[in-house]
């Protein structure tokens, strides 16, 4: 019989592809004006973009579902602001031959 101290720790495996950041202005249809949006973009799943001042998110032009949680959009909001920071790093004209790259063609 193993010790409780030496078995092992089940371990949780999370996937998640690399991500390509992005940034855009665009018109925001939940706040009704143009805003900053922060775009994820992995291979294969379409760019995610979220709107950096209310927090929705879009994939293919599908607004995804508001999470019922209190204090989302706050969260939402200062992810978005941080990618938007983050994606300073990633150039727009790089991002064409990254997806090439991982698409294959
Ligand atoms: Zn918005």
């Amino acid at each position: 019989m193993t010790a409780p101290e030496q078995r092992e720790t089940p371990t949780a495996i999370v996937c998640t592809p690399p991500e390509y950041l992005s940034r855009a202005v665009r018109y925001c249809p939940t706040c009704k004006q143009r805003r900053r949006f922060s775009g994820r973009d992995a291979a294969w799943y379409g760019c995610t973009w979220t709107c950096c001042a209310c927090g929705d998110s879009w994939t293919e032009g599908e607004r995804h579902e508001r999470p019922f949680q209190r204090g989302w959009r706050k969260d939402a909001i200062k992810r978005a602001r941080k990618t938007w920071d983050d994606a300073a790093a990633f150039k727009t004209i790089d991002h064409l031959a990254w997806i090439k790259e991982r698409v294959g063609f």
